[in-house]
């Protein structure tokens, strides 16, 4: 496994991909209501790329035609942008995107509730999210991948919640998927030691049944066996020497860990 380590000054490079990255994610976020075409939400996330002087990193990625993700309740990830996929009340979507900026991409997800949601989804949500700020936590010098991938997958089967198998975060860099694996499962103390300097892509993907997947026709879509919920959050984390920074955020929403 070949990591590549990123110096301070290109994790400082990464910022700008990482703010595009993280702005148009959330403007898509505005964008989710009863009504919206997936395809509508990758047009407005593509322009808004280029407006803000990034490249949208999933297009043409592996052939993929979007500059979103947008995958719907029982869709896991990577959800091709339709204009007849059409968002009605209730349904979640986790829309993932990223942008390249002087050749360093961001990547980053969010699973956003169109109009009002039920309760378990919600939680779902809730969930989700709170598996990705303890994995982020877990990712600082010192620690192992195992160490990641047990935060999360604690709180998540604690929920009852299936952790998704088959796909995986990520390191991340001048490729969006760079060594390492990064699993949401995992035994602490084990795997990868991590080091200051490695940038990762730390992305939960939580079913509310179980953690199977199958894929769909399209050879992109992926679901749940079972055809319940899922959610997918996602951020770029650098490793730093006191602790993980979070890259895909802009400024004004820089939390302290
Ligand atoms: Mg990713």
């Amino acid at each position: 496994m070949a990591v590549i380590k990123k110096s301070l000054a290109e994790i400082e490079a990464m910022k700008e991909a990482g703010r595009i990255s993280a702005k148009v994610l959330r403007m898509a976020g505005k964008h989710v209501e009863p009504g919206i075409s997936t395809l509508e939400l990758d047009n407005i996330v593509e322009k808004l790329i280029r407006l803000e002087g990034g490249i949208p990193a999933f297009k043409g990625y592996g052939g993929f035609p979007g500059s979103i993700c947008a995958s719907i309740n029982e869709e896991i990830v990577h959800g091709i942008p339709s204009a007849t996929k059409i968002l009605k009340e209730g349904d979640i979507v986790s829309i993932d995107t990223g942008a390249i900026v002087d050749g360093w991409v961001g990547d980053n997800a969010w699973t956003y509730a169109c109009g009002k949601i039920s309760a378990e989804k919600q939680r779902l949500l809730d969930i989700t999210e709170k598996c990705m700020w303890a994995a982020i936590d877990a990712a600082r010098p010192g620690n192992r991948l195992g160490d990641v991938g047990a935060a999360c997958q604690e709180i998540a089967e604690a929920a009852g919640f299936g952790v998704v198998r088959e796909y995986v975060g990520h390191g991340i860099g001048r490729n969006m998927h760079e060594d390492p694996n990064v699993p949401n499962w995992g035994r602490k103390h084990t795997g990868l030691k991590l080091q200051a300097g490695m940038v990762l892509a730390i992305e939960p993907m939580i079913n509310m049944g179980t953690e199977k997947t199958k894929q769909g026709a399209d050879g992109w879509l992926v679901t749940t066996r079972d055809g319940m919920p899922s959610a997918h959050f996602e951020k770029t984390v650098a490793i730093m020497e006191d602790g993980p920074m979070v890259l895909t955020t802009e400024p004004m929403f820089r939390r302290p860990m």
